[in-house]
């Protein structure tokens, strides 16, 4: 999957995809809540109202930098409290070098929020230590995210999270920590959207008068643009982050700017009444 914006290029390669099985993330949800909500088939639901979700990163081409937003849970973590997240084996690094994004080719690695699904391939296993999964990026960690992670990883799996994937980058002297609204590139910007964490930021790309926009963890499915108030059980402010998504979806409601989730396929929003819906690219 690919998709241009300008003269920056957008890949998506994916490590993990489920259909259900995420009543833990949004257990407000049910298929039938789905169902009434035609938009959602078949792109962001199965037939059955079944929520269907990707853990993904997003390869960003510009003119001068070849970006990593987001990487995944990674191969041979421990400790993470979903069962399957632990002790991986993907191809993802093939995946990524079969889409000409071999890992040394990366100047950023850009993590909207340093949760479990979204820094776990910034570092790999070598010779029994995690050492950076890209040899000459700088990795972009928000500030604010990371000083709250710094202090507040006292649960065995954000702790561990934060000692395989977060601290190891920043002992290599590798993490670049920057504001929330920081401008990256010509063409890439931050937007400070916080709520699902602290600090967790969605990216704007604007190239040639097109944009796009990553959104991370803003939702987990499209179903919360039709109700921006359904928080998901993972937010660390359940009201700060339905804030959010009714400021964000507001912004971009009704423009050409192409959305993409952290965890759902690429589409326009769209308002409707007083919330909003979400149109699929393709079909
Ligand atoms: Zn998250």
């Amino acid at each position: 999957m690919k998709w241009t914006v300008g003269r920056v290029s957008i890949t998506e390669i994916v490590e993990l995809e489920t259909v259900g099985g995420t009543r833990f993330i949004l257990p407000q949800v049910g298929p039938d809540d789905v169902q009434q909500l035609p938009w959602m088939m078949p792109h962001f639901a199965n037939e059955a109202g079944r929520l269907k979700m990707k853990v993904k990163s997003l390869l960003l081409q510009t003119p001068t930098q070849r970006i990593v937003v987001d990487t995944c849970l990674g191969n041979d973590k421990q400790g993470r409290s979903v069962p399957v997240w632990n002790d991986l084996h993907t191809p993802y690094l093939a995946d990524m070098a079969a889409a000409d994004f071999p890992p040394e080719s990366i100047d950023t690695v850009l993590c909207t929020h340093l949760h479990v699904d979204h820094v776990g391939w910034n570092t790999r296993l070598v010779d029994g230590a995690w050492v950076p999964t890209f040899p000459n990026a700088k990795y972009v960690f928000g500030d604010i995210e990371y000083q709250h992670w710094k202090t507040h990883s006292e649960k065995p799996e954000h702790a561990a999270v934060f000692a395989d994937s977060i601290q190891p980058i920043v002992h290599a002297g590798r993490a670049d920590l920057v504001a929330s609204d920081a401008q990256l590139t010509e063409e890439i910007s931050l937007i400070p959207t916080p709520g699902h964490s602290p600090g967790h930021m969605s990216v704007l790309i604007t190239s040639d008068g097109a944009q796009a926009l990553l959104t991370g963890d803003v939702a987990h499915s499209p179903v919360q643009m039709a109700h921006p108030e359904w928080s998901s059980k993972v937010d660390s402010d359940a009201l700060q982050s339905a804030a959010t998504r009714h400021e964000l979806f507001g912004r971009f409601a009704d423009t050409p700017t192409l959305v993409i989730g952290g965890h759902f396929d690429p589409g326009h929003i769209q308002r409707d009444g007083d919330a909003f819906k979400f149109i699929a690219l393709q079909g």
